[in-house]
């Protein structure tokens, strides 16, 4: 058994009877209203124990957060790893052709000349999504 978060949340949500789609889906506004109250939960918990842990509540609070991330993607058919490698690929191009990363003041890496943006639209597109079709 594959321990990707995938896998883990696929099998999860077969076991306990749970939306799963093959192919990128516009849902009923019910279930994706729901599907985003869970997923702002368990952001809101990461954010009561960043500053002051305990560090095993955060990394718990952290793998609910990815764990009903990917669970979201199942139930509107994204293959999330693949969404993951376009936004690994276009933060990638932030890096300079000299190797170089400009950084703001507070740490966040700039976008340089040579940034590419993620086309998501493209990912969701080859894995068979219609843009503006129905379920
Ligand atoms: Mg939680």
């Amino acid at each position: 058994m594959s321990s990707s978060p995938a896998d883990l949340v696929r099998e999860f949500h077969l076991a306990f009877g749970l939306d799963v789609r093959g192919t990128p889906t516009e849902v009923s506004t019910t279930l994706a209203a729901h599907r985003g109250e869970l997923l702002a939960e368990e952001a809101a918990e990461v954010a009561e124990v960043s500053v002051d842990g305990p560090l095993d509540r955060l990394a718990h609070e952290l793998a609910d957060v990815v764990y009903v991330a990917y669970g979201t993607a199942l139930v509107h058919g994204i293959d999330l790893d693949a969404v993951i490698a376009e936004i690994h690929r276009s933060n990638m191009t932030k890096l300079g052709p000299d190797g170089r990363v400009a950084r703001r003041a507070d740490g966040k890496v700039l976008k340089g000349e040579h940034y590419e943006a993620p086309d998501v639209s493209a990912v969701l597109r080859r894995q068979g999504w219609t843009p503006g079709g129905s379920a």
